[in-house]
């Protein structure tokens, strides 16, 4: 029995994550959860799995949450305080991370300073705080599972073959709904449209960093940290059908990768229960129904995304920070439409402009950088 806690059970990769408990209840345990603030999502899962514990982020969340829950044995907790207490909790196995922003840094480190193992679905962790994670990691022991589609193909992909043999990843990408599109074509651009996404459904935040490639950006930094490869050994490669969810060439050139539907419960099922493979009922990749597999060279001028990550990467320390910080706001702004499309790449490149970098951030440093650079672009784009 593995005894789990989610952090943003509420979210897209948490109720997926709760999905596989309810068909796996024998061998998974949900011990805690946490949410921001959807009260009536965690009242319904609190009922149904029972919990020891959970924490909403929002403080008026838990007290509201408190009084609903009363009749249950579960113990309600709140803020930072609570999200680290349910990571430090001696009954807790494996800590599944897919919160969303720089909040699932401080629980992830506290996570494996008690020994849990990590199931990552927070981007910001390692994007922001590779250099301490991974280190941290290592020295405790504890394994750190992909639960990205693309990061858990790679993983994957390098079963059963030594690290210092990979030539280089092949980080696939289905290049948005945009794909092909030219700058002028992008200017017009609605959130509305941006949230089309071909093949994956997926939250909004996600959703709109995919269109923008900014997602694949952050996956690339993600994979430096992740696997132990420099970014100029990280090749983006558009795969519109998102049936390769990513490969990794190795140095006699064989290529190993790993296929699959646009689900992604098979990535978080393989983090769950690594290095088993259980039984899954969903759909399977029919060959002969897709024909052919197509790929593309992404357009680095047009999606500017991927290319300010590999500055940002190629910059380091802080500068990571700072691309996911003004990114975050601007597509925030955008979803509120208060700016353009293309207006985020402008936010993110004057962001990291004027930010002068830290060398190896704390904690502390990461997000006095966030704050700054939120800071900035509410004086400059929020009115
Ligand atoms: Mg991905």
């Amino acid at each position: 029995m593995k005894r789990i806690c989610i952090l943003g059970s509420t979210g897209s990769i948490g109720t997926q994550t709760l999905d596989i408990v309810r068909e796996y209840s024998d061998d998974l345990k949900v011990i805690s959860l946490s949410a921001s603030g959807s009260v009536d999502r965690m009242e319904a899962q609190i009922r149904e799995f029972e919990p020891k514990m959970v924490c909403m982020f929002k403080e008026d969340a838990a007290d509201e949450l408190r009084k609903r829950v009363a009749d249950t044995d579960t113990k309600v907790l709140c803020g930072m305080d609570g999200l680290i207490e349910l990571c430090e909790d001696d009954e807790v196995d494996m800590v599944v991370t897919a919160v969303v922003g720089m909040i699932g840094i401080r629980p992830t480190i506290a996570a494996i300073k008690a020994g849990k193992d990590i199931a990552l679905a927070n981007k910001e962790t390692l994007v922001c705080a590779g250099h301490i994670i991974m280190p941290l990691a290592e020295k405790m022991g504890i394994k750190i599972l992909p639960v990205d589609s693309e990061h858990s193909a790679i993983f994957q992909s390098m079963q059963g073959f030594p690290k210092k043999s990979v030539e280089k990843i092949l980080l696939t990408a289905s290049g948005g709904p945009f794909r092909g599109r030219k700058r002028e074509e992008l200017v017009d651009i609605t959130w509305r449209e941006a949230l089309k996404h071909p093949n994956w459904t997926m939250g909004r935040k996600i959703t709109i960093d995919s269109s923008t490639l900014v997602n694949k950006g952050l996956e690339v930094i993600e994979a430096k940290w992740l696997f132990g490869v420099e970014p100029d050994r990280i090749q983006v490669v558009l795969q519109p059908q998102s049936i390769i969810h990513s490969a990794v060439q190795y140095v006699d050139g064989g290529i190993i990768a790993q296929l699959g539907t646009p689900d992604m419960k098979l990535p978080i099922q393989y983090a769950l229960f690594y290095p088993d493979r259980r039984p899954m009922k969903e759909e399977r990749v029919d060959l002969f129904k897709l024909g052919q597999i197509i790929f593309e060279k992404p357009d680095m001028d047009t999606f500017l995304g991927l290319k300010l990550a590999y500055r940002a990467i190629d910059e380091g320390g802080s500068m990571p920070t700072v691309l996911n910080a003004a990114n975050e706001k601007a597509v925030a702004l955008f979803l509120d439409d208060k700016i353009h499309f293309l207006d985020i790449y402008d936010i993110i490149e004057e962001s990291m402009n004027r930010h002068e970098k830290i060398e190896a951030p704390t904690v502390e440093q990461i997000l006095e950088a966030e704050a700054d650079c939120y800071e900035f672009i509410a004086s400059k784009w929020s009115s």
